[in-house]
């Protein structure tokens, strides 16, 4: 059984890079942007609502 991984451009991704030790991936900067708004504005570390990676 394998897990299923979250895409590139979630917050899990984002975690992901940061365990591993890599830099964030294009989709990962953008994601990690506009979840550090969110985070700012609600202060929880997510994507907004209706964010999507585009
Ligand atoms: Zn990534």
């Amino acid at each position: 059984m394998t897990r299923p991984l979250k895409p590139c451009g979630t917050p899990a991704a984002i975690m992901r890079h940061r365990r591993r030790g890599q830099p964030l991936c294009d989709a990962c900067r953008k994601a990690h942007a506009a979840c550090k708004r969110e985070w700012r504005r609600t202060g929880r570390y997510r994507l907004p609502d209706g964010w999507t990676a585009s």
